[in-house]
């Protein structure tokens, strides 16, 4: 069984994860306008009509933004759970009934040969959810959008071939640039988004729990840069004796282009 896996766009301008099977065709946020995901599948040689369904992991616009014209004009479900729906329904525009789907979140539910988990995240957002796709050989999770991240999300997400994980911002860099105190208490409360150095300890304990590649994701455009990251995580796993390419593989979702397509085979 193949699964193809890749980021379409990463960050606070639009976020959008594509996620395929021989029978079933998923996008796990759809944060760029309609015709940029349009564009973006196209890249990959994706057709939109294909698209099974499109799983949110919460109401903030930079995960939702084209899915209400994706869903209209491709006929597509939408799939979140109520607080989320709650959260979001006036910005969609009108969906067909049949395109609302409700989940539960801790919940799992089934998609094709995927089994799909949302699980609890902590972000300010009404209901935000991970989520953790299986298919009974690969296992692939996207976690963004968390202030901290808990000893049950890295259960959720141990063994995983491929995590998506948010290495959103520098802690220095946050404190010393220019945005308001209020933003900047939000993005590093437990609410708020995980930094880079909070990513890398938590990627020390998933290489532990036999995740074998972690794509760095949602990273600021103001308060980090790909290099910075990286470096970043880097010295982490090297002070706690993890070899890169080796113990585990680093990647990362980018804000403006297509990641690195992976092809699952098991
Ligand atoms: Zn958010
Ligand atoms: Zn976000």
């Amino acid at each position: 069984m193949t699964i193809n896996f890749c980021s379409l766009a990463s960050g606070s301008s639009g976020n959008c994860h594509f996620i395929a099977d021989d029978s079933n065709s998923i996008l796990i946020d759809a944060g760029l306008s309609g015709k940029q995901i349009q564009l973006k599948l196209g890249e990959i040689g994706v057709e939109p009509q294909k698209l099974s369904g499109i799983l949110i992991s919460h109401e903030h616009s930079d995960h939702i933004h084209g899915a209400g014209i994706l869903s209209r004009r491709f006929n597509i479900p939408i799939f979140a759970n109520k607080g989320t729906w709650e959260g979001m329904e006036h910005k969609l525009g009108s969906i067909k009934e049949d395109n609302i789907k409700i989940f539960e979140t801790n919940k799992p539910f089934e998609m094709g040969n995927f089994s799909i988990l949302p699980y609890e995240i902590s972000h300010d957002a009404n209901e935000p959810v991970g989520f953790s796709l299986f298919n009974g050989r690969t296992k692939i999770c996207i976690t963004t959008d968390l202030g901290h991240i808990t000893d049950e999300i890295k259960d959720h997400i141990s063994d995983s071939d491929l995590v998506v994980l948010e290495s959103n911002h520098d802690i220095e860099m946050l404190k010393a640039g220019g945005y308001p105190y209020y933003l900047k208490r939000r993005i590093l409360s437990d609410f708020g988004h995980l930094s880079n150095e909070a990513c890398g300890n938590a990627i020390v304990d998933l290489v532990n729990k036999n995740v074998k590649t972690v794509m760095l994701a949602h990273l600021s455009k103001d308060n980090n840069f790909p290099e910075l990251a990286i470096e970043t995580i880097k010295s982490i796993l090297s002070m706690n004796e993890i070899v890169i390419n080796k113990d585990v593989m680093i990647d990362m979702a980018f804000r403006d282009r297509v990641s690195h397509l992976y092809r699952f085979c098991k």
